[in-house]
């Protein structure tokens, strides 16, 4: 009975509330906007939020009485930042000891805790979105995340997630354990057309946005100093799975280091390339001809360069950045990805990637598109993120100086907004 009643008030309270809701508005008061699409930044911006949206972008301009001003004084705004090469579940794997530590030592729901703190991470940093391309091992406690942050139950990053990725069998670790024992793997292992389309269906069934798969392994240098390397997937494999996924309205990233595996994997017809070193020209020109996206991912790289003096690892990065310069030049669209997580969260900024785009040879605005409008292409929201303007989310992020001058200001972000809340202000009165 007096479930009844509540049931009833509430239902006559309803419609009241739907037509009385007040949606929030705050406008957002800075020096200086670079909206991810204009050549110029706009001085002295007024942008107005209302609920999760921008409803206007104004040069100087008043904020309507009543509504909230946030005045972020000399500072600088942006869209909020969007890495597209991420892996929440796991926690730097320089080593392969330490990557199979986290498969062998913790659980799934651990590393999902953890995944959660590495959100939280990303999101204080800027990145308002992220691709997170695998879970290595955690099966699908990415779709997990990414429904947490999505009700509000946990702050992070807007997601979009690929799951387990796929390998042919044996060919990701866990591997050299003995086989009485039956190991945890990093990936889905995938063989045949018909395992391949299985696999797609299964993974799309339980959440994943993206399918990934690794395109190859084992990479070598020829002597004529073109990177090689062994392509996992027979060609029908390959292209099974890029079909599949396309059928079912998903995108398919592919990892491909060498440019045996990179030429395969443009073959099969993915719509990304992630690592890429061993690009060349040939293999350039087909990218942009068909509009497949490259992830150079250098922070990783870079890290690991830091920890492995290896020689063929440091020719391998010096060879990305060749690729790097003659990429721009032919207009392969450059999309920043950081493979955080192949590094410690806790330790490196993902913003650091804008740093190492002006180091390779972009413009600091360039750099900044990279990880705003373009990977929001990538991403399919060119529609609703990766620009500051009116209709898109209100993902915003605001540093205190001026990144078109010194780039590393992004990499101490002081204003975040997402979806019209404010999750950190260290500027704003
Ligand atoms: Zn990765």
């Amino acid at each position: 009975m007096r479930q009844t009643l509540v049931l009833l008030v509430c239902w006559l309270l309803l419609p009241m509330l739907a037509v009385g809701q007040v949606q929030t508005r705050i406008a957002i008061r800075a020096a200086r906007l670079i909206d991810g699409k204009n050549e110029k930044p706009l001085e002295n911006v007024l942008i107005q939020v209302e609920g999760d949206k921008i409803i206007s972008v104004s040069a100087s301009g008043t904020a309507p009485a009543g509504v909230q001003v946030v005045d972020l004084g000399s500072a600088t705004v942006l869209p909020g930042f969007i890495d597209v090469h991420t892996h929440l579940l796991l926690h730097g794997d320089t080593t392969q000891q330490e990557y199979d530590a986290q498969l062998l030592k913790e659980s799934i729901p651990y590393r999902a805790i953890l995944a959660a703190r590495n959100a939280q991470i990303a999101l204080s940093h800027g990145f308002t979105a992220m691709r997170d391309l695998e879970t290595e091992g955690a099966m699908y406690a990415d779709v997990d995340v990414k429904k947490a942050i999505a009700n509000g139950e946990v702050p992070g990053p807007r997601l979009q997630v690929a799951t387990r990725a796929m390998t042919p069998t044996g060919m990701y670790p866990l591997l050299g354990y003995s086989w009485e024992l039956s190991m945890p793997t990093g990936v889905q292992y995938v063989d045949g057309v018909d395992g391949a389309r299985k696999a797609v269906r299964e993974q799309v069934m339980f959440g994943a946005d993206w399918i990934k798969y690794y395109s190859d392994g084992r990479v070598h240098f020829d002597p004529d100093g073109r990177l090689r390397s062994k392509v996992l997937f027979t060609d029908e494999e390959a292209k099974a799975i890029v079909e599949e996924a396309h059928r079912l309205g998903k995108k398919v990233a592919a990892h491909a280091i060498g440019s045996d595996g990179i030429e395969s994997a443009l073959h099969a017809g993915v719509d990304t390339i992630e690592h890429g070193d061993g690009l060349t020209d040939t293999l350039m020109d087909e990218m942009v001809r068909r509009s497949v996206y490259w992830v150079p991912t250098v922070t990783v790289d870079r890290n690991l360069a830091a920890d492995n003096k290896d020689e063929f690892w440091k020719k391998t990065f010096d060879l990305q950045r060749e690729n790097f310069a003659k990429a721009r030049q032919k207009g392969v669209k450059i999309a920043l990805g950081t493979d955080a997580g192949g590094f410690d969260w806790k330790k490196v900024n993902q913003a650091k990637e804008f740093e190492y785009y002006v180091e390779y040879g972009m413009s600091p605005m360039q750099a900044i598109r990279a990880g705003t409008s373009i990977a929001a292409e990538l991403l399919g929201w060119n529609e609703t993120a990766g620009t500051v303007e009116a209709g898109r989310w209100a993902d915003l992020v605001a540093v205190s100086g001026d990144p078109l001058k010194d780039i590393r200001e992004l990499q101490n972000v002081k204003f975040v907004m997402k979806g019209g809340a404010i999750i950190k202000n260290e500027l704003g009165k």
